[in-house]
């Protein structure tokens, strides 16, 4: 819990900030106190509204003098707390919203910080091009908390995280101080990258303020399947058979279960079963390049060639685009469809794509036998190893008995996650949800190392404080 904040510095933040910049109305701050599936609530003395760089830099350079600690927040979609302020100043970029520039020779898009992925998409589209991270929350989620967390999403296999997607990046650091590293460069070995320190930094090294992000050419041809597969096993041998067959041309490889689908299809309007088979797994595959009708001729060979080989069971391409996003909207809305069935435990972990397999069946099992009639919800993005393991309760069991058991579920999915050589958080970052759980698989030396770099750029630890090591 953070120390409380002087009227003085208030006052101070009022007048840095002028009339439209600031609040303290219990009902403009709920909505940011709490996160959308009710897992954290927080508090905060003041919500700073800065509509500009130079309003960040100084609510940093008051908070800094002060010793106050800041919490910043973008759309509020992060899954682990790390945006929800527990007595700290609450710093929101809302009102941070212009596309500064969209340049097709540079292939750049500058952007500030409180614009949404959805407008970032928009915004490309204008120029014939494309911004590839796509992610369910990004209606919401804003550039600067897909930076700070490195979000992954859907097309990770092919275009990489936020960490491949960012050419520079401009932030107000812990001292106040503005950095302006807003380069538009593809090569630029000049040094430590200071833009990768903040790109998955979750708000402690500093507030992003605007972005330079990579923009790609549009892809005119698409095509998207449900293939079935008996086992997961066959789900990562048609993937490498997705990629060879394709030359690459994979844009998205999305693993559901059978419960997945079933709750998907029963919990949210308009859905229906995508195979009557009901397979045990099935594998949303898109296929997408620029050349017309090549990507449907691409995914039918595929099929033909996985079918053949006895790798998948059954397949349904989508006919047209509302079918298309029917398909999606099966994957997309996995956490959706499992919120009806009472508070799941979520696991979002990553493993070498080739233990995948092994992984899925062995917490499964292992989940099962030790806690009786729960549910496991695997899915995910095989194509880069990242496994979200999620633990429904049993039918009828009481939401805070399974709540309770939560830690000793994570425990062992992570253990075995990193007997693995995995990660236990694979796309959503540590916020206050693991950290401390996080601390406890890294080594002594890296753990120094991180330290120090916080140190050295926020000796008070005023910024996100309860976040990271
Ligand atoms: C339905 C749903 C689906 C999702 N799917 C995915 C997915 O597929 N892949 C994925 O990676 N994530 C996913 N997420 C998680 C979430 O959308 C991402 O973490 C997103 O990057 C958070 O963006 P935000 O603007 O909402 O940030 P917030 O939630 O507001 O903040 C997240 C973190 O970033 C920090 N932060 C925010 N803005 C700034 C800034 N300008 N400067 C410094 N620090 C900042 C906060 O302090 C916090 O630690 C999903 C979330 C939901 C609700």
């Amino acid at each position: 819990m953070g120390a409380a904040v002087p009227d003085a510095v208030i006052a101070r933040l009022r007048a840095a900030l002028g009339n439209a910049g600031w609040s303290q109305d219990p009902e403009r701050l709920a909505p940011k106190l709490v996160e959308w599936r009710d897992r954290w609530s927080g508090r905060t003395p003041f919500l700073a509204l800065p509509r500009s760089t130079t309003e960040v830099a100084a609510v940093v350079g008051i908070c800094r003098e002060a010793g106050v600690a800041i919490t910043p927040q973008g759309g509020n979609t992060g899954l682990v707390g790390g945006q929800i302020p527990d007595g700290e100043i609450l710093l929101s970029t809302e009102r941070l919203r212009r596309v500064r520039d969209i340049d097709v020779a540079d292939d750049v898009l500058v952007t500030e910080a409180g614009v949404t992925l959805a407008e970032v998409h928009e915004a490309a589209l204008t120029a014939a091009r494309r911004f590839p991270l796509s992610l369910a929350s990004e209606g919401s989620a804003t550039i600067g908390g897909l930076i700070s967390t490195n979000a992954g999403g859907t097309a990770v296999l092919r275009y990489g995280t936020m960490r491949n997607l960012v050419l520079g990046i401009e932030a107000v650091l812990p001292s106040g101080e503005v950095w302006n590293g807003l380069k538009r460069l593809r090569k630029d070995n000049t040094g430590y990258d200071l833009k990768q320190l903040l790109i998955g930094a979750e708000g402690t090294l500093g507030v992003v303020t605007a972005a330079s992000l990579k923009l790609f050419p549009i892809l005119t041809s698409r095509a998207v399947a449900f293939a079935a597969c008996d086992s997961v096993a066959a789900a990562v041998r048609l993937l490498e058979l997705a990629k060879s067959e394709t030359g690459g041309a994979v844009e998205a490889f999305e693993l559901i279960g059978r419960l997945g689908v079933d709750l998907a299809v029963a919990h949210l309007p308009g859905l229906r079963q995508p195979l009557e088979s009901r397979p045990p797994w099935s594998v949303l595959i898109e296929v997408a390049n620029a050349t017309s009708g090549s990507a449907e001729a691409d995914l039918e060979r595929l099929l033909a060639v996985a079918l053949e080989e006895g790798v998948i069971t059954d397949a349904s391409i989508a006919q047209n685009e509302a079918q298309a996003r029917a398909l999606w909207a099966l994957r997309e809305g996995q956490s959706a469809a499992q919120k009806p069935e009472g508070p799941a435990w979520k696991h979002d972990v990553a493993v070498p794509i080739s233990a995948i397999a092994q992984f899925i069946e062995t917490a499964t099992t292992t989940l099962e036998a030790r806690f009786a009639g729960v549910r496991v919800d695997a899915f995910g993005h095989v194509g880069d190893g990242n496994i979200h393991i999620d633990v429904l309760p049993s039918p009828g069991a009481a939401p805070q008995s399974h709540i309770s058991r939560r830690d000793e579920g994570a425990r062992i999915v992570h253990d075995l996650v990193v007997s693995l050589g995995g990660s236990i958080s694979a796309e959503h970052g540590l916020g206050t949800m693991k950290t401390a759980e996080a601390a406890s698989y890294k080594s002594a030396v890296e753990l120094k190392a991180q330290r120090s770099i916080r140190a050295a750029l926020d000796p008070q630890r005023i910024m996100n404080p309860r976040v990271l090591f």
